[in-house]
């Protein structure tokens, strides 16, 4: 049986535990079991797009009702999960978890929560297992002043890094992206350095929070999908950045800029030009810096892509982008 068949085997299997829910509805006390051992109100299921997800991963719930849905939330180690109703009918939700790149391994409830559109209530519930992620570690000796940013420097680089949080900690209640999402630079279909630590001199350092995507200085750098512009500025560490807030706790980061094009407070559609590529702030060479944060987690951009769709025109036709 071919991976695929296998795939749409499961995925029919995960329909028939809602056709099926109906039909034991009326012999089955309360509760019933749908996939992946959720809980679930009889006439409801509840779907992930994986069992497990490693460190820095990306989950898409799905949640199917057989009667049209009023609200739908959900709750993940005292974060919100938010759902959205997409093209697919007001019998369905769609939600994203973000485990962050630095997220304790182990088993975590999902609890979700809601609402029919004639008043009933209902309920699921799903252990969510985060795994260790497979990340390369680069040990590296280097002379002190290069690893060492001096105290207005370390002052600087806190103050940005607590400026990011308060812009991340916010969640705006509309969805400002609309489909797919595409990666930020036009031909580039994969990323490196996602999650890489490095130990500089005996010291741990933290993981590298976004894919790197290489690219010539002056490269068009594209919204990965439709926002607002929170952040549009020179930071110690990223240089020139851009933040879009998508909605919903996504916002996609982009850094080491030449040239910023927008400023804070614009809309841009997807695609927009943001800037252009560069080598500012703290690096080697040229390259994208693309980050994703999902209600706090900071995830790998490229998941987005990979679990929405592809958005850009010329990745049409070559499949998913690859996670390196
Ligand atoms: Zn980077």
């Amino acid at each position: 049986m071919s991976l695929r068949a296998i795939t749409e085997a499961g995925n029919r299997r995960v329909w028939c535990a809602l056709a099926c829910a109906v039909a034991l509805a009326a012999l089955l006390p309360v509760r019933t079991m749908a996939k992946q051992g959720s809980t679930c109100t009889p006439g409801t299921a509840l779907h992930l797009s994986a069992p497990a997800i490693p460190q820095g991963g990306l989950l898409l719930i799905e949640v199917k009702s057989t009667k049209p849905l009023a609200e739908v939330s959900g709750e993940w180690e005292g974060r919100d999960v938010t759902f959205w109703r997409d093209s697919e009918g007001d019998r369905q939700r769609k939600g994203l978890l973000g485990v962050d790149l630095e997220k304790v391994p182990g088993e975590y409830e999902l609890k979700v929560t809601g609402q029919t559109a004639s008043g009933e209530k209902f309920s699921c519930s799903v252990m969510v297992a985060v795994r260790k992620g497979q990340y390369a570690t680069e040990k590296l000796q280097v002379e002190k002043q290069f690893v060492e940013p001096d105290a207005e420097q370390i002052k600087r680089a806190n103050e940005e890094r607590q400026q990011l949080r308060d812009i991340f900690d916010r969640v705006t209640p509309e969805r400002l992206w609309d489909g797919k999402f595409r990666i930020p630079l036009d031909g580039v279909t994969s990323g490196t350095n996602f999650g890489k630590r490095r130990i500089l001199n005996g010291v741990p350092g933290s993981p590298h929070g976004g894919t790197d995507l290489r690219a010539i200085t002056g490269t068009p750098v594209h919204a990965a999908q439709r926002g607002k512009v929170v952040l549009a500025e020179e930071l110690f560490f990223a240089g020139n950045a851009v933040v879009v807030d998508h909605g919903l706790g996504i916002y996609t980061f982009y850094g080491h800029l030449s040239e910023i094009g927008v400023k804070v407070g614009d809309a841009v559609e997807t695609g927009a030009v943001l800037g252009k590529v560069g080598a500012t702030g703290r690096v080697t060479g040229p390259h994208l810096h693309w980050g994703l944060t999902v209600e706090k987690a900071r995830v790998n951009p490229l998941l987005i892509v990979k679990l929405l769709g592809d958005a850009s025109e010329e990745a049409k036709g070559k499949g998913s982008p690859s996670l390196k």
